[in-house]
């Protein structure tokens, strides 16, 4: 069996021996690794190593530092196959998608690769007689990142590419079902010229965890996964007295407002809704045709497309999606077809009992939609997380936008129309963090932010972007008098004012 090491201090070490998870191979079905899952000694040497070694990486400029990034940017592109292979293998997500992943996490660190020009400060020359105030950011120290299973690669880089390079040592708790990208991504950071111990890799589960969010070394964690862990993350975090960014879970509506491209429309839904299985927090499950025609004339064509869904191993070129990423998991999105069916939606398509010849015992699904989905049923108000579509009718435009509104996630949502007037109210009004104008899956770009409300994200301060380089550093104000000679002023013993 192969054995999964940690990363720390610049190369892999293993785990206690006893102690560990399984990785599957979710095209065949068998475990085909086992991932150490870290002890609180473990956990222990990583931090006070990271602790040591980011004395140095803080005192090292900031263009050497983005010197570490253009090479670890360049070293990406050169394993770009690699990796690939690699993240489709414990994921299952298709090969073109795994490249995906790791690309937009590649544009993280080309945003990181300006951190000189990201972390200069303010200056106020002549604030008073003699005075100039000037504001710096300053890393926070040793830092945390907790990641899902979902983006192996891209999700690890949208926080060890900023906090690395606002000059802080980070350490990694990537996902026990997908552990083998981020400890990959470690070394190349190494050969990328990283000095040893500022990016560490410690795999583990909710025990490893708790135990980050109470280290008192550890300054800053971010977490992306689950609502309700995010949310205990989020607490725990903070009675420890950290800073504390974590997202949550998503259900993604698309509106279709009756003037809307219908084709290109259906095209978009399928590859948002389907696409990865669709295990994305940026997934579409959810359409909201508004109109009894448009909804009608939607399901006809989303039948079609659905129906000519290829469904395959994650190495098949011609996949459209791949596995999901454990049996366990599938049992769920399972569960919640039987659910749709009992609470009275009607199952247009079921995906339960497919079957890949070759890997029967793969975690494949078939594709699912449903029509006639209200807003009180379970499996509308949750977040499925598979490849399974549902039609909720609308009658108005303000209904669609209430439906996105109301629901307790908040992360994405796309509306699909030819009325700009529409779409810029529609994005004016709606509770939702990001939005996208005939833009299915609307995840901003490396030097824009990530980030959804309500459910689906806690804490005040967004990923990657300027909102990143805030999260990883504090700001220093300092005012400075240099009086020309002559004494200062009087003793005063009122507070210093402008006046
Ligand atoms: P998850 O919540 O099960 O796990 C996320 C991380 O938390 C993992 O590293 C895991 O080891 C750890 N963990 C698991 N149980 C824990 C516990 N009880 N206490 C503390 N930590 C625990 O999520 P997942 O299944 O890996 O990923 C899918 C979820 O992530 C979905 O809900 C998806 O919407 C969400 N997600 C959100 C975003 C976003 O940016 N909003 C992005 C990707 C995924």
């Amino acid at each position: 069996m192969r054995e999964i090491d940690h990363f720390i201090s610049g190369r892999k070490m293993p785990g206690t021996p006893g102690h560990y998870g399984q990785v599957f191979d979710p095209n065949m079905g068998a475990v085909q690794a086992h991932v150490p899952l870290a002890s609180s000694r473990e956990l222990d040497l990583a931090v006070s190593d990271a602790a040591q070694a980011q004395k140095g990486w803080a005192q090292t400029n900031p263009q050497r530092r983005a010197r570490v990034m253009f090479e670890f940017k360049r070293l990406l592109e050169v394993h770009m196959e690699e990796l690939a292979h690699l993240l489709s293998s414990e994921h299952g997500k298709v090969i073109a998608d795994s490249k995906g992943d790791i690309q937009r996490g590649l544009e993280v660190i080309e945003f990181c690769c300006g951190i000189p020009h990201l972390l200069k400060g303010e200056y106020t020359q002549g604030a008073g007689p003699g005075i100039d105030v000037y504001s710096a950011r300053q890393p926070l120290g040793v830092v945390g990142g907790i990641t899902p299973f979902n983006f192996p690669a891209m999700i690890p880089m949208w926080m060890f590419g900023p906090a690395i390079a606002c000059g802080n040592a980070f350490i990694l708790k990537p996902s026990e079902r997908d552990p083998s990208v981020p400890v990959r991504l470690a070394e190349l950071m190494i050969e990328a010229g990283l000095p040893p111990g500022v990016l560490n890799v410690v795999h583990g589960d909710k025990d490893t965890v708790e135990a980050i969010l109470r280290h008192p070394t550890i300054k800053a964690v971010s977490f992306v996964g689950s609502s309700d862990i995010a949310q205990s993350v989020y607490a725990l975090g903070a009675q420890h007295g950290k800073r504390v960014q974590a997202m949550g879970g998503a259900k993604n509506h698309g509106i279709v407002l009756a003037d809307a491209d219908l084709d290109q429309t259906v095209a978009d839904l399928v590859g948002a809704a389907y696409g990865s299985a669709g295990e994305r927090c940026m997934a579409l499950p959810v359409v909201v045709p508004v109109g009894r025609e448009t909804a009608e004339a939607l399901r006809e064509k989303l039948v079609v497309a659905i129906k000519a869904l290829r469904i395959g191993n994650s190495t098949d070129d011609r996949a459209h999606y791949g596995p999901l990423i454990n049996a366990a998991h599938r049992s769920k999105v399972e569960s919640y077809l039987q659910m749709g069916v009992d609470e009275g939606a009607e199952l247009v398509l079921d995906g339960r009992g497919f079957s890949l010849a070759g890997s029967e015992q793969g975690f494949f699904l078939g594709p699912s939609l449903f029509d006639h989905v209200t807003p009180e049923m379970r499996t509308y108000r949750e977040e499925i997380f598979g490849p399974v579509l549902q039609i909720v009718r609308a009658e108005t435009f303000e209904q669609g936008l209430e439906l996105a509104s109301r629901h307790q996630y908040g992360n994405g949502v796309a509306i699909f129309t030819r009325n700009g007037d529409a779409a810029r109210e529609f994005a004016d009004r709606v509770e939702v963090g990001m939005v996208g104008i005939n833009v299915p899956i609307p995840v901003p770009v490396a030097y824009h932010s990530f980030g959804g409300w309500k459910r689906s994200g806690f804490g005040d301060l967004n990923q990657y972007g300027m909102d990143g380089v805030r999260f990883y550093t504090r700001t220093k104000t300092i005012t400075q008098r240099w009086p020309k000679g002559g004494p200062i002023s009087d003793q005063s013993f009122v507070i210093p004012t402008m006046r």
